[in-house]
């Protein structure tokens, strides 16, 4: 490896506005890998998987200031999961999921913070909701009280050249502008999480507040 893990986040990080927030995306490498990123000054980690996120919570009980984000698709079955693991989820990707979210907050007395996946491009390997379909929600999402909705995520389709990922982005961006004008009570449009590994500066440039880097940081995924 040329580069250690510490110089690459110290690099990313210091590229980064410092309005954006850095996930580090763990999913698949172990607790080691978290706690020398850690050391190297992250508190954000990203993982999709509530299993594997549970035991790594559980070998790193003692960094007690990590925020975690669920980045991943989200069973119905484990929402409960979701929200006692993860402070933000990043990928509630329907009403009917928002809803069971916001019941099981309440019966558990918290209030997660959330983003609202969409899909600005047709993909069918994708979760989320298209433009339409999520202003159509909007009025039942402002009555979820007990979920903090914080902003939109969305994750552009394979293959796109970088001059369509900036479309996905911007459009996202404009979709949350508009949104925020209609100043619903309980819906706020102050984040957007946009950008990976490899459109991150894209997604910056568009106006994310949150990027979800994994392999550039940690390596390829086996
Ligand atoms: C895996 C994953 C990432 C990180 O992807 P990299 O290309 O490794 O940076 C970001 N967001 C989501 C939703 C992911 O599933």
């Amino acid at each position: 490896m040329i580069s250690s893990l510490r110089e690459r986040i110290t690099k990313i990080s210091a590229s980064l506005p410092p309005s954006v927030r850095l996930i580090a995306v763990s999913k698949t490498f172990p607790s080691e890998d978290i706690r020398a990123a850690y050391a190297a000054g992250i508190r954000d980690f990203g993982e999709n998987r509530i299993q594997e996120a549970a035991s790594k919570q559980a070998e790193l009980q003692d960094l007690a200031d990590i925020t975690w984000h669920f980045i991943g698709r989200l069973q119905s079955n484990k929402a409960k999961n979701a929200i006692e693991l993860f402070d933000w989820i990043h990928s509630v990707d329907s009403l009917k999921l928002a809803q069971r979210l916001n019941q099981l907050a309440q019966q558990l007395g918290v209030t997660p913070r959330i983003c609202l996946q969409v899909k600005i491009l047709p993909d069918p390997n994708k979760g989320g909701w298209t433009v339409p379909e999520l202003l159509h929600d909007l009025p039942a999402l402002n009555q979820c009280k007990n979920l903090q909705i914080q902003g939109l995520m969305t994750i552009p389709p394979l293959g796109l050249n970088d001059a369509e990922i900036v479309n996905v982005f911007d459009s996202t961006y404009k979709l949350a502008q508009a949104i925020k004008e209609q100043n619903w009570s309980h819906v706020k449009m102050e984040e957007l999480s946009m950008g990976m590994s490899g459109d991150y500066q894209l997604g910056v440039q568009a106006g994310a507040t949150m990027v979800r880097l994994g392999t550039i940081l940690f390596g390829d995924r086996s």
